[in-house]
């Protein structure tokens, strides 16, 4: 055992499944768990609280998230909605956790983070949360540019159909965003696919040393078994 870090990373679209499997084996293997994505969405509810209109006052938005003081701590302590909680994310010190899960926050995201500075910041603060630790991070670009050389890559898919009726599932389960219908969750996960994979800088795809694990025919448990099977294979460290 040479030390004692170790680092995963997991990728793949939107609802793929990424954060509830990375929360598990995080929880496992006593790994700090990083929402890249949660990241973005901070800025993007900077954005929205600052009235910015993206096309004209992108400078803006990357001078005030330079400026921002964005934190993630654990996971929320809901009992209740334990398998619907989140990383805890503060931004200025005001918690915003339930806030940037919003429709809102959603539709306008993607847009945020494609601007190259943007990323620049986040990616710099990723790669600093992971320099001396034992973490798991999820997101687009994190095998790719974030952690390439992490110690084992997973790149989780499923069908459309399958992301879309689980969010609903989920949805509907704990009382979150009911407006929605299937079609509509299907719409916004595909469109949202569509905008990560095709920007300029660090698009959605798998990196080539990534494993692709597709979730349409396998539960959780047999998800994180695979995980936790390929990382005893790929990694001494655990
Ligand atoms: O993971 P989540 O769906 O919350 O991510 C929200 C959005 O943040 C994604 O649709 C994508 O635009 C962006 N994102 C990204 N790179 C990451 C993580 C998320 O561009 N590493």
């Amino acid at each position: 055992m040479k030390n004692n870090n170790l680092v995963i990373a997991i990728d793949g679209p939107a609802g793929a499944g990424k954060s509830t499997i990375a929360r598990i084996i995080a929880e496992k293997l006593n790994l700090t768990y990083i929402d890249t994505g949660a990241m973005y969405r901070a800025i993007t509810w900077l954005a929205i609280q600052n009235s910015i209109d993206l096309k004209t006052q992108k400078d803006l938005l990357i001078n005030l998230a330079a400026e921002a003081k964005l934190e993630l701590e654990g996971i929320e302590k809901n009992t209740d909605k334990q398998s619907n909680s989140f990383q805890r994310v503060f931004l200025n010190d005001q918690e915003i956790t339930q806030e940037i899960r919003g429709s809102e926050i959603t539709l306008l995201v993607s847009a945020v983070s494609a601007i190259p500075e943007i990323r620049e910041q986040l990616v710099e603060m990723q790669k600093k949360m992971g320099l001396n630790g034992r973490v798991i991070m999820d997101g687009r670009d994190i095998g790719t540019v974030v952690f390439p050389e992490a110690d084992l890559k997973i790149f989780l898919v499923a069908s459309a159909e399958e992301r879309a009726k689980r969010r609903y599932q989920q949805q509907r389960k704990f009382g979150l965003n009911t407006q929605e219908n299937l079609e509509a969750i299907q719409k916004d996960l595909e469109r949202r696919d569509y905008l990560d994979a095709n920007r300029e800088v660090s698009p959605l795809r798998q990196a080539n040393d990534a494993i692709l694990i597709d979730t349409d025919n396998l539960s959780v448990p047999e998800v994180v078994q695979n995980i936790l099977n390929l990382i005893q294979i790929n990694s001494q460290k655990i």
